[in-house]
């Protein structure tokens, strides 16, 4: 990985869920069930159409909310409020990550598809309460997901990043795309998927970025 393609980087962007903590946790298995209920009592479904419905709307639009508010008129703030009702302490904190993330030189950013509030009760489980100087959830991005590019202009403009001094991690290439359009680094991670927007990849990020601050001191 060469270290000298992240030395220009002053703005570091963090997607959070499976990207600050692996997918093999179960806080997003909650959310599915959250989310399944929600699709099966509002747009009266069986568990199955809630479970296909869920999927299609993630896969076209993003995030199941988007999908919600496009055809259904959903309320985000009443989706947000019941679907990240869960229990937090199935993450275990990340101590190492955490250091790994405030060695680097420069701002760190989290943007998520989730709110705020949500992030931050994430952010605590996971011991970096305090690693983060912004957090923008979706009620930041006036409810649009990432991968739409609005969403980017909306979130990147308030936290003023500038682009090609920036890098962005994430587990979905997707929310990549918009990202290397812009002038970001990207890097995916926990996923081995190779498309031209992306350009690094780590299952490992803590080494990642550890590499990157040994790379600045030896440089
Ligand atoms: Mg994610």
């Amino acid at each position: 990985m060469p270290k000298t393609d992240f030395i220009h980087v002053q703005d570091w962007v963090f997607d959070l869920d499976h990207t600050l903590y692996p997918a093999t946790s179960q806080l997003f298995a909650q959310l599915e069930v959250n989310m399944e209920r929600f699709l099966m009592r509002e747009l009266s479904l069986s568990r199955s159409e809630a479970n296909s419905r869920r999927a299609r709307y993630w896969r076209d639009h993003g995030t199941t909310l988007a999908g919600l508010m496009l055809h259904h008129n959903t309320d985000p703030h009443a989706y947000l409020d019941e679907v990240q009702q869960i229990d937090m302490s199935v993450l275990a904190p990340n101590p190492a990550l955490g250091a790994a993330i405030a060695a680097l030189s420069g701002r760190k950013i989290v943007f998520t598809n989730g709110s705020r509030s949500y992030a931050k009760q994430v952010l605590q489980a996971l011991g970096m309460e305090n690693t983060f100087d912004d957090i923008y959830g979706i009620d930041d991005a006036e409810f649009i997901s990432k991968p739409a590019a609005q969403a980017y202009d909306t979130v990147f403009g308030k936290a003023r990043v500038r682009d090609t001094a920036a890098a962005m991690f994430e587990d979905d290439p997707r929310n990549l795309i918009i990202p290397h359009a812009r002038g970001l680094k990207t890097v995916l991670v926990g996923n081995s998927q190779s498309a031209p927007h992306i350009h690094h990849y780590t299952d490992d990020l803590t080494t990642f970025l550890g590499a990157l601050v040994q790379g600045a001191t030896c440089e």
